[in-house]
């Protein structure tokens, strides 16, 4: 156990810190002793290298060395076994040795580089033996190593086969051992379920094959249409139901291309711009179809996912719907149009009434003229205007009815009709006509003067 250590990038920081640059340093022999070979214990074989070094007679041991913690964990287990004896070897858990370990910097240096370099130019010689014993005399080279491997609680046989059966592990084939949870064998990834150490869920075999139920599940009992389509357009997925729309079994679905079934357009566009669709109403009417749509884009699996509710019963309402109103509308429009025609009858009918008015009354006029007037009638001579003449509202002077003898500015008002009770202030009595209301009510009663 180390209480203390450097690792490569310890002595950057530091040498940073001095302002220390090793490039620009003059090289210097070792200020107490060379270690020589003893400097290739950095690099993979080299403690081997360092033993050979110093081996002045064969000692009897095979030697090897080993780096990377699998291949260290192996020759362990190994050696557990008894397969290995007799061997001295030399154990590196970093891949490479210390040169190359996790704390050692720079990325652009080659570990097989450095190692090449160590091994040309370091000298194959063993240290001064007389000095090292200075230095190996203050070193404690024994250590009392004690087990602390965890004492974790151990299943029984039964316990482990209830842990493989809840992933669907009930004889010894079931078994795959594929190591995709991190553990080499189902029975020990079972063992660390029950202490604790891993979660029944991490077995990808089983959880695969639960999504691809799950997924099965849905296909066949969604009540919406579910399409998976690849970018070919293929169908990759297609839940069961469409078969009561589009008349496709499932397993004839899963042969076929969308543009087979129905317009791939709004897929298409979906694959080209990956983006989604959301509650679009889509008609079928080859199929009696109306849909409710969204149209998904799947990035990690490059495809489009598509759920289509159907709505045909809902659309059939609102257009009955509809045409109830329009029907409404209309009714409501000849009712109005029929009251238009109505109306103007109406109109009309008061039209001729008044136009009939007019003219009896106007006869009348012309015949009490007739009657009594003392200006001279001249009968279709010329029309003019008879000054003073008072028809009442809406009524138009008479025209070419009468021929005064004078004007009234020479010789008085004289020979004009005058209908209603007052008398035109400023004229006199006498040449004209004046009809009050009962002469109007009765043709022919008083008239004259
Ligand atoms: S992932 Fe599953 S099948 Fe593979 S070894 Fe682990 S437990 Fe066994």
């Amino acid at each position: 156990m180390y209480r203390r250590s450097l690792n490569f990038n310890d002595i950057n920081k530091w040498l940073e810190e001095e302002d220390i640059v090793i490039g620009d340093c003059e090289d210097k022999p070792f200020t107490r002793f060379d270690p020589r070979v003893n400097r290739l214990y950095p690099v993979t074989n080299g403690v081997v290298n360092s033993v050979l070094a110093t081996e002045e007679e064969k000692d009897g041991y095979r030697k090897f060395y080993v780096h990377g913690a699998a291949n260290c964990i192996d020759l362990c287990k190994s050696m557990s076994r008894g397969e290995i004896s007799g061997c001295f070897i030399e154990m590196n858990m970093c891949s490479g040795g210390c040169i190359k370990g996790p704390a050692a910097g720079d990325e652009s240096i080659s570990r097989f580089k450095v190692k090449l370099d160590m091994e040309e130019t370091i000298e194959r010689a063993p240290a001064e033996e007389d000095r090292m014993a200075r230095v190996w005399e203050k070193v404690a080279f024994d250590k009392l190593f004690e087990d602390h491997s965890p004492r974790e609680p151990l299943p029984t046989e039964d316990q482990i086969r209830e842990i493989l059966k809840i992933t669907n592990k009930t004889k010894p084939e079931d078994e795959l051992n594929c190591g995709a949870c991190g553990y080499p064998t189902c029975r020990e990834k079972a063992i660390a379920v029950f202490q604790h150490k891993a979660e029944v869920s991490m077995c990808i075999p089983f959880m695969h094959e639960k999504a691809e139920s799950m997924s099965n599940l849905v296909m066949e009992t969604s009540p919406n249409i579910v399409l998976i389509v690849g970018e070919d357009m293929r169908i990759l997925e297609y839940s069961a139901v469409g078969e009561k729309y589009f008349g496709k079994t499932r397993s004839e679905a899963l042969q076929m291309y969308l543009y087979e079934l129905i317009d791939p357009v709004d897929f298409q566009w979906v694959f080209d711009t990956h983006q989604n669709i959301h509650g679009k109403r889509v008609n079928y009417p080859e199929y009696k179809l109306s849909t409710l749509q969204n149209i998904v884009y799947i990035e990690r699996e490059n495809a489009v996912l598509a759920t289509f509710i159907d709505i045909t019963r809902e659309e059939e309402q609102a257009r009955e719907e509809y045409e109830k109103k329009l029907e409404t509308i209309d009714l409501a429009q000849k009712i109005i149009h029929k009251q238009m025609m109505v109306a103007q009858e109406i109109a009309g009918l008061l039209g001729e009434t008044t136009a009939e008015t007019k003219t009896t009354l106007t006869k009348l006029c012309h015949s009490l003229l007739e009657d009594g007037s003392e200006g001279g009638y001249a009968g279709g001579g010329e029309e003019r205007e008879i000054p003073g003449v008072h028809l009442g509202s809406g009524a138009v002077p008479l025209k070419g009815v009468m021929t005064p003898r004078d004007t009234p500015e020479e010789t008085g008002s004289k020979g004009y009709v005058h209908i209603g009770s007052a008398q035109p202030s400023g004229v006199k009595k006498a040449g004209y006509v004046r009809l009050n209301s009962g002469d109007l009510k009765k043709p022919g009663g008083n008239g004259g003067k």
